[in-house]
């Protein structure tokens, strides 16, 4: 890594290559043998493994494709219900503005067993010691080391693409006057479902603390609007086709209006600013290889789940916790014991990803069009209470913690899920005290 500022060419080991150097972060260099993270992509899993490592004192650079962030959707968990845009601000407000770069779209990155280089579109280069791909579903990350990897072409390797059987559009109001949406005044936030008789559709909208509603439109796909959609692969769908499939949806009818009227979704969308709807695939896939070398995937870019189950979020969330406490024990780390750390997140990580994959796709399932989504859903009605509260106390069983920071309380009256990389990294940071004890005793103290 070279100082700050510096723009000196710099031989990459192993590679032969001579390039302009850029410091990874303004702030000076690390001295204590702690790995630079590089982490491509700004978004909830990102920003979280961000903080953590801010926390925990290790060198960090988020290099974030869009120019300015536009934060759509909602996140539930819990007892919470919380605005997209409110928990971005929440998380941005975290870190230090000089570690998050805009305009940083990764177009490649090359590896070796001492560095990771990343290329971005404007020219621009940097190295760090691990690069984390949390770069969402279409995982720029992903798809160079898989190539690197040499994955085969099975569903799950990444060489395919993301299956996926609905398009989704969202969008969330302005602020609305609480006497006009009645529903705005309830003391808890109102989340409706409506299933589409005469159309292929499925809506829910959503109202919030800011008195605002974010809406969703789930279109589920036959064979020949899969085919059109299809087209849109890797891309992303601009302004106009959002426009179009929200012309086709305002008629839906939505409970909340006015003295016991019924709303369309029309008037939630006159209210939605265009820049605050987004037309969306809802791609589902836990693909099976999660790191290689000193770079590894989190969130969406190893694990992308149907929003229905309310659980894509957090499972990053959870995601960067347990892959932050791993990489707060490195010091002076070399290939192997990077690698090492990695397969111990994966191990941690990849059997939670698979449970919430398979119940948000139950979640999904329930929301469809076809026989076997109203066979499931006349099942999911006749659960018995106990086992939706089974089914629920599952999803929030994994509550993980950071080893480096003191722990939250937990009274919950379930026990949270058994964490190893909590107690594990726990345990290596007692460890790591005692050996600097160690070192500080036996060092002549000047008198
Ligand atoms: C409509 C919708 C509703 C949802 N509702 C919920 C919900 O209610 N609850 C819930 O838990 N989850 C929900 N989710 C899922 C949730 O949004 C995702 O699981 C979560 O955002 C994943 O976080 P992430 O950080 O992995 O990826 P993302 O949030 O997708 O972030 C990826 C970031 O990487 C950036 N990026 C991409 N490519 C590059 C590149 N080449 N170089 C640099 N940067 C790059 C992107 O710009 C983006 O900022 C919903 C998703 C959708 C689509």
């Amino acid at each position: 890594m070279s100082a700050p500022g510096s723009s000196r060419p710099e031989r990459l080991p192993g590679h032969g290559c001579t390039i302009p150097v850029p410091p990874i972060t303004p702030g000076g260099l690390d001295d204590q043998g702690k790995p630079r993270v590089l982490i491509s992509g700004g978004g909830i899993g990102g920003l979280t493994l961000a903080i953590l490592l801010h926390k925990a004192n290790i060198p960090f650079l988020v290099l974030e494709k869009a120019k300015e962030i536009k934060p759509l959707g909602i996140v539930g968990f819990g007892e919470y219900v919380i605005a997209r845009p409110e928990l971005y601000d929440l998380l941005w407000r975290q870190i230090p503005r000089e570690r998050i770069l805009l305009g940083k779209k990764i177009l490649s990155f090359t590896q070796n067993s001492e560095i990771v280089l990343v290329r971005c579109s404007d020219g621009s280069a940097y190295y760090g010691n691990i690069l984390v791909g949390a770069d969402g579903a279409y995982s720029a990350v992903r798809q160079h080391l898989y190539k690197d990897l040499k994955i085969d072409k099975s569903p799950t390797s990444g060489q395919v693409a993301l299956p996926f059987s609905c398009v989704c559009l969202v969008g969330q109001t302005q602020v609305l006057d609480p006497d006009e949406f009645p529903l705005l005044k309830k003391e808890l936030c109102q989340c409706d479902a409506i299933l589409g008789v005469s159309t292929m559709c499925t809506w829910a909208t959503t109202t919030t603390k800011q008195n605002t509603v974010c809406w969703m439109v789930i279109h589920f796909l036959d064979k020949h609007s899969l085919k059109r959609n299809d087209s849109f692969r890797n891309s992303e769908w601009g302004p106009e086709e959002a426009e179009a499939l929200a012309r086709e949806v305002r008629p839906f009818k939505v409970p909340g209006g006015k003295d016991g009227r019924q709303l369309t979704l029309g008037e939630y969308i006159d209210q939605t600013p265009r820049q605050q709807m987004s037309k969306v695939m809802l791609e589902e896939i836990v693909f099976d290889t999660w790191h290689g070398g000193r770079t590894v995937l989190l969130g969406d870019a190893c694990h992308k789940m149907s929003p229905a189950g309310g659980a894509g979020a957090v499972t990053a969330i959870h995601d960067a916790v347990t892959l932050a406490n791993w990489i707060s024990t490195l010091r002076y780390a070399t290939e192997k014991d990077v690698e090492k750390v990695f397969k111990e997140y994966r191990a941690e990580r990849y059997p939670v990803a698979m449970q919430a994959f398979e119940s948000s796709q139950m979640f999904i399932q329930n929301l469809g069009k076809n026989m076997r989504a109203s066979l499931v859903r006349g099942m999911i009605k006749r659960l018995p209470h106990w086992l939706w509260r089974r089914i629920i106390l599952k999803k929030v069983a994994p509550r993980n913690q950071a080893s480096f920071l003191p722990l939250a309380e937990d009274n919950a009256k379930t026990k949270p899920l058994y964490q190893r990389s909590l107690h594990k990294t726990l345990a290596i940071h007692r460890e790591l005290a005692r050996n600097l004890e160690a070192t500080l005793s036996n060092n002549p103290v000047a008198v």
